[in-house]
Order: structure tokens, then sequence, then C-alpha cells
């Protein structure tokens, strides 16, 4: 169904580092000792699953991305956008089946009326063009399996807010100062795609972003260090050019040398970012399509 031609891939790397505990819970506790557990590697290592990464910073873009100029219906239904579920969702399948659109059609069906933010991150419909390996701490961190600290909580009752008898229990934290190992690739970005994920990027670089589960109890936030960017471009240039540059990308070891170091990361981010509807003087209701 996707009749895209794979023509320019972006990876960025840098280290993310906790500025405060973390806790994204394995939501198995049986066998250990904490009530509890945080997720950890075979080896005993915590990590931080793409996927929860993923929907940090999805959730960071989709708050910024309504002030771009652009639009994002948040999963949210109600929204005009079928990428969430819901009534637009339901309605949108049923045309979808009565008009038989498939291939190119359903294509230009989803271009007008997806949102920006379902674009990039993906939907039912389409997959993301944004993609987020699990974060691993660094290597050569042989102390890793022992950042982990074990925090007490008491239950609350809602009703009149004291603590409530014998209701104690304890939960995993990743120590602030724990660092892991970031990549994130962007598959075919259109220029909305890039300035929306730069925008992310720059709040995490900012160290402004939060993840993972207790944020009113003050973990989860953390920051983008060592920020790098590198490109492989098979849109431009000579046939024996992008012939280079696949054969250097398909056979070589490191992003270096893989694929063209982006020189100056923060311009980089800042040039996409200037690109968004509002820092262009267009109108927020037109910002629509691409
Ligand atoms: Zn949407």
């Amino acid at each position: 169904m996707n009749t895209r031609i794979f023509e320019r891939r972006y990876l960025f790397t840098g280290t993310l580092a906790l500025k405060t505990g973390l806790h994204i819970g394995s939501g198995w506790a049986v066998g250990t000792p904490s009530d509890s557990p945080i997720v950890r590697t075979p080896d005993d290592k915590p990590f931080i699953p793409g996927s929860s990464f993923k929907g940090a910073f999805r959730s960071t873009v989709e708050k910024l991305t309504p002030a771009t100029g652009l639009k994002s219906c948040r999963l949210m239904a109600g929204q005009g956008c079928p990428g969430a579920q819901g009534e637009e969702q339901q309605a949108f399948n049923k045309k979808r089946e009565k008009k038989k659109w498939s291939g190119e059609a359903l294509l230009a069906q989803l271009e007008e009326k997806l949102c920006h933010t379902c674009k990039l991150f993906g939907s039912p419909y389409r997959a993301s063009r944004i993609y987020f390996s699990d974060l691993l701490p660094p290597d050569e961190d042989d102390l890793a399996s022992r950042m982990v600290q074990i925090r007490d909580g008491v239950a609350i009752d809602r009703d009149s807010e004291k603590a409530v008898d014998r209701l104690k229990y304890d939960y995993e934290v990743v120590a602030p100062a724990q660092t892991f190992q970031l990549q994130i690739f962007l598959e075919d970005p259109s220029p909305t795609d890039l300035a929306l994920t730069s925008l992310g990027l720059v709040e995490f670089i900012s160290g402004l972003a939060y993840l993972g589960g207790k944020r009113s109890r003050g973990l989860g936030n953390c920051q983008i260090q060592k920020p790098a960017m590198y490109c492989l471009d098979l849109a431009t240039g000579n046939e024996t050019e992008r012939a280079e540059r696949l054969c250097a990308y398909l056979l070589k070891k490191t992003p270096a040398e893989k694929m063209a170091p982006v020189e100056d990361v923060s311009g980089f981010l800042e040039r996409q970012i200037k690109t968004l509807p509002i820092f262009n003087g267009e109108n927020h209701a037109k910002a629509t399509g691409e």
C-alpha cells in the first residue's frame, strides 16, 4: 500500500541523562522484592523501552504542535482526525469501504484527513515515519544494575486525602545520573515531519521533557546530551554519488562512516523549526496540508 520510495534517512543519536529518578514499571512483580519493579534487560540492567520513549516524545510534540500552526488530534476523538479511536475513525472506515479506496486513493485521503502528528508518529492506516530503539545503558557501564533504588509510597485515600493505614507499598526507580544511549530514525520525512521531530528534540535537549510514570512525584525529568545527527541522502546528486552513499551505508560500521554527519546540530534543528507555519505568517486554519 505504501508507494513511497526509500530516499532519505536521518539518524539522531545522543545520551539520555536522568535529572531525577525514573520509574518505568515492568508490570510484573512476581519474584521481585519490590511491589512495583522497573523494566530490566535479561542481564539485570535498567533500560527504557523504545515504545515508552516514543510515547513520551509523541506527547511532548503533540503538546507543542497546535501552537506552531499545525494540527494534532493528540489521539483524542472529536478533533477531526481518523487516526484517533472514535467516531471519526468509524466514519472514515465506513467511507473507505463504500468508496473502495485503496492504493493511491487511500493515501490521498489519509494525506488530507490525518493530523500532522498522526502522519509522523503513525496511525492504524499508515506506519510511523519515526522509530525509536530501546535505550540501554552505555556498553562500558558495569554499575548500571546497581543504579536502582527502592522508594516508599503510601496509598492516599482520594476522598479524605489521608494516608490509608497499612497500605504502604514500595516502587523501584532508576537513580538520577544514570545515562542511556539514544537512537532515533526518521524515514523519508516530509519537511513538516522533520520540523516536528526537531521540536521534540529541542525540548529534550533543553531538559524540559518528562518520561515514565509517577511524574506527579517529580520523577522522569531527563535531558538529551551530546546530540549528533547523520543523514543518508539517496535523492540528490548523480547516480555514481548515490551508489557510493548507499554502498557506504550498507557496508561501513559506525554511523559517521555510514551516513553524512550533520555538522551543526542545533543550527539544523533551528532551521527546521523556523519552517513551521507560525514563523511564516501562515494562517492557522489553512495549515492542514503539507
Ligand atoms: Zn491525529
